[in-house]
């Protein structure tokens, strides 16, 4: 991190700047952290598996949050906040004249010991079947929810709009690192400290010399409360009716050769649960869905950037496209965990493709979860259009009156469920049709 003391101080300036210097602390609501890009070499000398994504760390080994990741979001957060100078973090990527930008990221720095570093299991999720894609099970390593971190600024001669700034930074519920989309790495701002040094005066100056880096930084002197709960698109619990079965990718052979059994998705302790990559799969297509119902354009390869379903679930360029472009979702739907689980083994007999008859002797075994209920949970990463919540509303009916299902075999009779939520009431879907086609402003 460069030190933001006295070194950057021009002797010769001949009217000297009021620097500012700020602290906000942040600190991670749900597990989180950025993944480093490349493989590390472990202990062993081997590396680590093609499966495993490392927390990013430093050349030291310790674990870090790149400012870059950090900046982005609170330029993004700023760019929304009212009054505030447009070019706080300089200009757009696309802007032809680059803008250096006012306020400078120095650094950001993890609170107190490394926290213990933990691996959640992750399943990468097949969006047109909703559920896992075979041998698809690999592991993200996380900071565990409670970790903090201080964010560094520098600004010079904010002037006016300090105050301003810092009301926006208050505001501000960042989302950093891998996964965000199914809720990791919620974080809230917990502190904020900050200092101008004015250099035409001598305590000023005085002050501004004792400053050597990090250690010396301002202080967060004011707590701020513990923020409120986000407040979800789409709250509702959701019962099990006939049967869900999200399997792990890959069948394991089970009483001898003869059988081989697809197990669902659990967590580390035993429980089942339905991942929030396959949650988004099915509102995803659902929505593509509806919109093409309604003669309303919508992509089926997360490609174009335009339709309603990239503006909620994101995008990415297709290939040959800018890869610059793409934007992540517009919403977050974490895991759910199934309560009240309990388990059957449903078998079926392996087809011969070719004769149409049974192959002898050859079982296949699916593990499903009959009956429990879950929580879906979407949460907004950006204030959503009337459309968009209509939307989703519109997916949750179609959940709960069997025209869709999640995980696999829905064709099969598994994957219906039905919300049972004593609030919630079929929403109005005449309005849809003409929200959705009357524009995609809202
Ligand atoms: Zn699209």
């Amino acid at each position: 991190m460069p030190a933001a003391g006295p070194t950057h101080l021009n002797p010769r300036e001949r009217n000297p700047v009021i620097p500012t210097l700020i602290t906000i602390r942040v600190r991670l609501l749900s597990p989180g952290g950025v993944t480093g890009p490349e493989r590390r070499h472990l202990d062993t000398g081997e590396e680590e598996p093609a499966n495993h994504l490392p927390l990013r760390r430093d050349p030291d080994h310790v674990v870090t949050l790149p400012g870059t990741t950090v900046a982005g979001s609170l330029k993004a957060h700023c760019a929304l906040w009212p009054g505030l100078p447009s070019d706080l973090f300089g200009g757009a990527p696309e802007d032809e004249k680059k803008v250096a930008s006012p306020v400078q990221v120095l650094g950001v720095r993890l609170r107190g010991a490394l926290p213990a570093v933990t691996s959640a299991t992750r399943v990468a999720i097949d969006r047109h079947r909703g559920a896992a894609r075979v041998h698809a099970l690999f592991t993200v390593e996380q900071l565990p929810a409670g970790t903090e971190f201080d964010v560094h600024l520098r600004w010079d001669d904010a002037g006016a709009a300090l105050q301003r700034f810092l009301d926006a930074v208050r505001g501000w519920r960042p989302w950093i690192g891998r996964g965000v989309t199914t809720g990791a790495g919620g974080c809230a701002v917990t502190g904020v400290g900050w200092r101008s040094y004015d250099l035409s005066r001598t305590d000023g100056l005085l002050e501004w010399l004792t400053v050597e880096g990090p250690a010396t930084y301002p202080q967060p002197t004011e707590v701020l409360p513990a923020p409120s709960p986000r407040t979800a698109a789409i709250d509702v619990v959701l019962d099990i009716v006939d049967g869900l079965h999200i399997g792990r990718g890959a069948s394991e052979p089970l009483e001898g050769p003869e059988t081989k059994v697809s197990l669902v998705v659990q967590r580390n302790n035993g429980e089942p649960y339905v991942p929030g990559s396959s949650l988004k799969g099915v509102l995803r297509s659902r929505v593509e869905y509806i919109c093409r119902v309604l003669g309303h354009p919508a992509c089926d390869d997360a490609g174009c950037g335009t339709c309603q379903a990239c503006l909620l679930f994101g995008w990415s360029p297709r290939s040959g496209g800018d890869p610059r472009m793409g934007a992540r979702a517009a919403v977050a739907i974490p895991d759910a965990v199934i309560d009240g689980a309990e388990f059957d083994l449903r078998t079926h007999v392996a087809l011969d493709r070719v004769t149409g008859g049974a192959r002898s002797g050859l079982l296949y075994a699916q593990q499903v979860v009959v009956t429990g209920h879950f929580r879906l949970r979407v949460e907004p990463l950006r204030c959503l259009t009337d459309v968009e919540l209509a939307l989703l509303r519109a997916c949750v009916a179609d959940l709960h009156d069997g025209l869709v299902g999640i995980g696999t075999a829905t064709t099969r009779g598994l994957g219906t469920v039905r919300v049972c939520d004593d609030a919630w009431t079929v929403p109005d879907l005449t309005a849809l049709a003409t929200l959705v086609t009357g524009g995609s402003d809202g």
